[in-house]
């Protein structure tokens, strides 16, 4: 009988797909793979169930008796308490060999183990950025962050206080948004494999600095599927994709014409901003396609008319988007999904970060890749100036040769023989032996 395997990633959607994408990928190398969602993500999303390989099994959060607004530390204390209970009943009724679970729920390991399953955390923030949360945790680096100069890590390129991951947003008294992420690193020592949604040639001093301290496995970037194992992958959406609109309108757009804008599925931005970025998206003089979720809808300014210019889409198959030839650029609040998915396909990026590891994500694109551009402000003239320099121009040219070239190696490392597949085989045939 295949060893089953459970998967359990942190009930938000920058998490979700790319767990489900490796949950697929693993599922195609002979295993037996359950994906654990909570109730309440399955209930106000859209499963594009194209994968019979995967089975989704569902445990309550505690959502449904949750009453009014919850503080980051009380939404965190509930999904912690009642989702251990009902983890450990899961796998009371569902036994498995092995439980990979989001890295931001440490708690996960004390329930799984003494139930004698093996425990690989499941990273999915850039190896950039884990470490900078290692090193938040270990007295490396103080939060709040001193005011100097320059920070300097090891293996990590000189960072500004600007390029630290942003918390202020979210933090509260406790530090709860700190303490959370730092959390990651409370009982790494006992993890049979850990999991990083990277590839080698995209992070490669870090993932070697790391690998040195821990049973590291880049298996990135997910949401490429490889040619052997052409999997078919689920997704879950939080909200539903356009999918048919976009793609006939980017049909009809010459080839590397189109500015793609998204903000990804939580940040949201101010009126004054949404209003600055319409405005530069029109006077920037390109086609453009503008995700805006239903809430943020009533930002736009009231005489917002794109008319043959623009199409704006309450959602849409992000990774198909990139994919399609007609997209020229990708203004981004660089959420580590969307970098990886903007390097996955190739396409220069206008970086436009809010918070948390956003920041830290846009300076490796600007200064480490060399694949976009990092917007100081939000005004309208700058939004327009990014594009072109990104889109038109040699400075463009050059960062979509950038861009180019990563696309290949992310290709490489999720093909036969690549550094990310080699990985989760000697990962199977690992586990296979325990
Ligand atoms: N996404 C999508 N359709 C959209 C916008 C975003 O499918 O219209 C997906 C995108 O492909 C990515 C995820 O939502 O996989 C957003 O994750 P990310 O880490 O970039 O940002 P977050 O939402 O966590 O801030």
């Amino acid at each position: 009988m295949a060893a089953h395997v459970l998967v359990l990633p942190f009930p938000a959607q920058g998490h979700i797909n790319p767990a489900l994408a490796f949950a697929t990928r693993l599922a195609s190398m002979s295993l037996s793979v359950t994906v654990i969602i909570t109730t309440d993500l399955i209930n106000k999303a859209t499963v594009s169930s194209q994968s019979s390989s995967v089975s989704i099994a569902c445990i309550s959060d505690g959502k449904e008796s949750a009453e009014g607004e919850e503080s980051v530390e009380a939404y965190l204390k509930r999904i912690t308490s009642v989702l251990s209970a009902n983890l450990a009943e899961f796998i009371d009724h569902n036994p498995a060999k092995l439980l990979i679970y989001d890295s931001t729920m440490p708690w996960a390991m004390d329930v799984a183990l003494p139930r004698g399953l093996l425990c690989a955390p499941f990273f999915t923030m850039s190896a950039a950025v884990s470490a900078i949360f290692y090193h938040l945790k270990n007295g490396g680096l103080k939060y709040p962050y001193e005011e100097c100069g320059e920070v300097r890590l090891p293996s990590l390129p000189c960072l500004g206080v600007k390029d630290l991951p942003y918390l202020s947003t979210f933090m509260d008294d406790k530090q709860t948004i700190l303490n959370h992420l730092c959390g990651q690193f409370l009982n790494l020592d006992k993890a049979d494999w850990i999991f990083i949604n990277t590839f080698d040639m995209l992070e490669k001093e870090i993932v070697d600095w790391m690998v040195g301290k821990w049973p590291i496995k880049t298996i990135g970037p997910t949401f490429l599927p490889n040619n052997k194992h052409n999997n078919n992958q689920t997704t879950i959406n939080i909200f539903e994709p356009k999918q048919d609109a976009c793609t006939q309108w980017l049909d009809s757009k010459e080839t590397a014409s189109v500015v793609y804008v998204s903000f990804g599925s939580i940040a949201s931005l101010g009126k004054p901003q949404m209003e600055e970025l319409a405005h530069g998206l029109i006077a920037s003089n390109r086609h453009f396609l503008w995700v805006v979720r239903a809430s943020e809808g009533d930002k736009l300014p009231r005489d917002f008319n794109p008319r043959e210019k623009g199409l704006v889409v309450p959602w849409c198959n992000q990774p198909a988007v990139l994919a399609h030839r007609a997209v020229a650029c990708f203004v981004s609040h660089c959420g580590w999904n969307s970098t990886l998915e903007a390097v996955g396909h190739g396409v220069p990026v206008v970086a436009v970060p809010q918070w948390m590891d956003q920041t830290t994500d846009a300076k490796f694109v600007e200064d480490v890749w060399g694949i976009g551009v990092v917007m100081k402000g939000c005004e309208r003239e700058e939004i327009a100036e990014c594009i072109e320099g990104v889109v038109g121009g040699e400075r463009g040219v050059e960062m979509r040769r950038k861009a180019c070239e990563f696309r290949k190696l992310a290709k490489d490392a999720v093909e036969c023989g690549g550094t990310s597949i080699n990985n989760i085989q000697h990962f199977v045939e690992e586990l296979l032996c325990r």
